[in-house]
């Protein structure tokens, strides 16, 4: 969507497939770090982002063992000095309503990409399901951000490389009492783990499971998973009931990979199609729009002017952010390797952090630097496309009307 938006404002014309009617999914990406505020801020989109209902969060802080541990500070970080918690789909519905201002901009709701076209060696398009009936879509460039279970990728056969990851995370909302505790933390004892998402009236809950245990866990009675998150958190007992049955639990079945070669000639791949994330740090959505600046930045100019967009400077884009995700995919496998695993190891008590770095956790400046790569990250995008379409359409078709 913000590659859409990118590129019809700078007049190229776009059109965006979206398989669903609407973006109503609950416990998608939520997580809006510095980095994607600031290319809000570049498009003149943060007032409406400020209007949607979110929270912010400048500390994140461990609960080990009932003793409060501050890991992650966003305070004197600048620009923004905050992590924003807003509903993905409260988030895309801006960026779409964005793009709609700009004739070049076409969103179509439920239109699935089922396959590419391909003649002479390169892909010209994508074939369409829609409900208007089976077609063919022919582009100058198709770019799949089709997310991690991409259909695009494995249509162009492009092999990735799997990092494996040693949990799942069930997401489910517990209600929140004016007594909790504030602020957003995990906490970690014998051999569980959960994060409690403060989202002002609930508490959005990642409990992380081991890898593939999900259908035992949900073989058993609820009661097992309610007990569990009153045994960590004491504060929900009186509450563990509201999680009413297995429906009310998604899963998110972590996976961490990376394409070795994130294009053929006449298609890129961005975001989750290109590399899925790990959940820690929250960075997916926003390495996603990183991806999509960079894109934009290199692909605005050549498809304005009609020229053939050939594999090197797709190659340049490629070479441009797999970097920054590599560095961040790494350190997201060190956390995973060595402490939540450590952490969800059956009767290994609350985890120990090393009293050096507890000692170092002191300071503000060492709390600082993971909320430096997660919020900015490396090689930060900002937008370089012009704004040339300036023509305002049917700003208030938002895609809900179309559900
Ligand atoms: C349960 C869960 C929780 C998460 N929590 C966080 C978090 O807190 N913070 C964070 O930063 N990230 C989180 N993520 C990851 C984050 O959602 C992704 O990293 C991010 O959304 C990637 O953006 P994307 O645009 O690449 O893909 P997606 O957001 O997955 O978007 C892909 C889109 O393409 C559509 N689509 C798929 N196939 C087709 C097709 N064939 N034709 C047409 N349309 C298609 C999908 O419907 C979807 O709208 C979470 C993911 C999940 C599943």
């Amino acid at each position: 969507m913000m590659l859409a938006l990118l590129l019809a404002r700078a007049g190229v014309p776009v059109t965006v497939l979206e398989k669903h009617g609407d973006f109503l999914r609950d416990f998608r990406g939520d997580t809006v770090h510095p980095s994607t505020l600031q290319i809000l801020q570049e498009l003149d989109l943060l007032k409406k982002f400020e209007q949607l209902p979110q929270r912010h969060e400048r500390l994140l802080s461990g609960l080990i063992a009932g003793h409060e541990q501050p890991v992650v500070d966003f305070s004197g970080l600048r620009p923004f000095d905050y992590l924003a918690l807003v509903p993905q789909w409260d988030f895309l519905n801006l960026l779409a309503d964005a793009g709609r201002r700009y004739q070049a901009f076409d969103l179509r709701m439920r239109h699935k990409a089922t396959g590419l076209i391909t003649e002479n060696g390169r892909m010209v398009g994508v074939r369409v399901e829609s409900p208007e009936g089976n077609h063919e879509l022919r582009a100058a460039l198709v770019v799949a951000c089709d997310g991690r279970h991409s259909l695009m990728r494995e249509a162009a056969g492009l092999p990735s490389k799997d990092y494996g990851a040693p949990m799942d995370v069930l997401w489910f909302r517990l209600p929140r009492a004016p007594h909790d505790p504030q602020g957003t933390f995990g906490i970690a004892n014998d051999g569980r783990l959960m994060i409690l998402l403060n989202r002002n009236d609930y508490w959005q809950t990642a409990f992380v499971v081991p890898k593939g245990s999900d259908a035992a866990l949900r073989a058993r009675p609820i009661d097992g998973l309610r007990d569990a998150v009153a045994r960590l958190a004491l504060f929900l007992s009186d509450r563990k009931d509201s999680i009413e049955g297995w429906d009310a639990v998604s899963t998110l079945a972590v996976q961490v990979d990376r394409l070795e070669c994130w294009h053929r000639p006449g298609l890129l791949l961005i975001g989750d199609a290109a590399h899925a994330m790990s959940p820690i740090g929250g960075v997916g959505i926003n390495l996603a729009i990183q991806d999509a600046v960079a894109a934009a930045n290199a692909l605005a100019a050549p498809l304005r002017e009609g020229r053939r967009i050939d594999e090197t400077l797709l190659a340049s884009i490629q070479r441009r952010r797999e970097f920054p995700v590599r560095v961040v995919q790494r350190v997201q496998l060190a956390i995973q390797n060595r402490i939540i695993s450590r952490a969800l190891e059956a009767g290994g008590g609350p985890p120990r952090i090393p009293w050096l770095l507890r000692l170092l956790l002191k300071f503000r400046v060492v709390r600082n630097r993971p909320a430096q790569l997660f919020g900015y990250g490396i090689r930060q995008e900002h937008v370089r496309t012009p704004c040339i379409d300036q023509a305002e359409v049917g700003v208030d078709q938002g895609v809900h009307d179309q559900s």
